[in-house]
């Protein structure tokens, strides 16, 4: 569990206060102070993105953002391009299907070439956990992780929350099922961690081989049931079957899957009424979640999580290059 000291500093630091990170790979690096921060200094970005036709910043202009995706990615990678761009760095995205690995270039080597292009800021995605730390060791900038393998994708559990933020006002008591693959998910891992550190009680409902053994040390209750781990929820946020990541079966079928572990308006009426719903993205419709609410126009989230990611992605990559551009305060 994470510890849930109080901040070191007053609250209000946006724009100025030390934030003591190099690189973005896990929400378990991060304190709680540290997440409210992030989601503080997000919300800047909220108001500039909706207010303006004009959305260029320029505090990264001169800076070079580099995008390494090594695994497909349609709404993270466009994000933080649309992220990068928008506060003015110059935004190269290298797509996995055109780079060298398919070579046989081994990572290290990746990472070696990524750095000797003096970037400013990595963006990296890759499918095998702990893979972006590795190359975060081995370069000179900040690395931002977009997701690695089962393990981490901070950005997304830091848009999550800044989601449910803006719904639901605070963490406290909060009421949280996670449903679905939980075991396949870095979403999930991430999203544990964050919630249960910012005050959220967090559940982790899937069927039992699709439960990973560490929930609990992640913050979460196990619970087998989706009625039950549905009842008196605030917020459900489902999860896609990921069966690229599954090697033989984990279900018996989709169809069975939908009918004990699918999100369908019956099922979302035992949580509370007001519950807010969720997903990464993509969606598998008719699998985990039906379209009715997937498309509810009140309850559901969907969209303004992608709106979110945006605007988290921005704070994310302001905040972690104010060293290198000598904010006062920064080192
Ligand atoms: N887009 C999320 C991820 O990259 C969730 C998913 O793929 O199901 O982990």
């Amino acid at each position: 569990m994470l510890e849930t000291n109080a901040a070191p500093a007053p609250l209000d630091l946006t724009g100025r206060a030390l934030f003591p990170h190099r690189h973005l790979l896990s929400i378990a690096d991060l304190k709680p102070w540290e997440i409210r921060f992030l989601l503080d200094e997000a919300e800047q970005w909220v108001r500039a993105n909706r207010g303006h036709a004009r959305k260029h910043d320029d505090r990264l202009a001169g800076m070079t953002q580099i995008n390494a995706f090594f695994e497909n990615s349609t709404r993270t990678l466009l994000s933080f391009e649309i992220a990068g761009k928008r506060l003015g760095a110059d935004v190269v995205n290298m797509a996995a299907a055109t780079s060298s690995l398919k070579k046989g270039e081994t990572l290290i080597d990746t990472a070696m070439t990524l750095n000797a292009m003096y970037a400013d800021v990595i963006v990296i995605r890759h499918g095998s956990s702990g893979a972006v730390r590795l190359i975060a060791d081995k370069v000179d900038c900040p690395v931002l992780n977009a997701g690695d393998g089962w393990h981490q994708h901070p950005t997304q559990a830091l848009l999550d929350a800044l989601t449910i933020r803006r719904r639901k006002g605070s963490f406290e008591g909060l009421v949280v099922a996670i449903c679905g693959d939980v075991l396949h998910s870095r979403v999930a891992r991430s999203n544990m961690l964050c919630l249960a550190a910012l005050g959220a009680q967090v559940r982790a409902v899937a069927p039992p081989t699709l439960m990973p053994p560490e929930v609990e040390m992640l913050g979460a209750t196990p619970f087998h049931r989706m009625d039950a781990g549905l009842d008196g929820a605030d917020v459900v946020m489902m999860l896609r079957l990921q069966n690229e990541r599954m090697d033989g079966a984990f279900i018996p079928s989709p169809r069975e899957y939908h009918m004990l572990y699918g999100l369908t308006p019956e099922r979302l009426a035992l949580a509370k009424p007001d519950a807010l719903v969720m997903h990464p993205g993509p969606m598998n419709r008719g699998v985990e979640i039906s379209s009715s609410v997937a498309d509810h126009p009140e309850r559901s989230a969907i969209t303004e999580q992608v709106e979110m990611g945006v605007a988290m992605r921005m704070a994310c990559l302001d905040v972690l290059t104010r060293g290198a551009r000598g904010v006062e305060g920064w080192s």
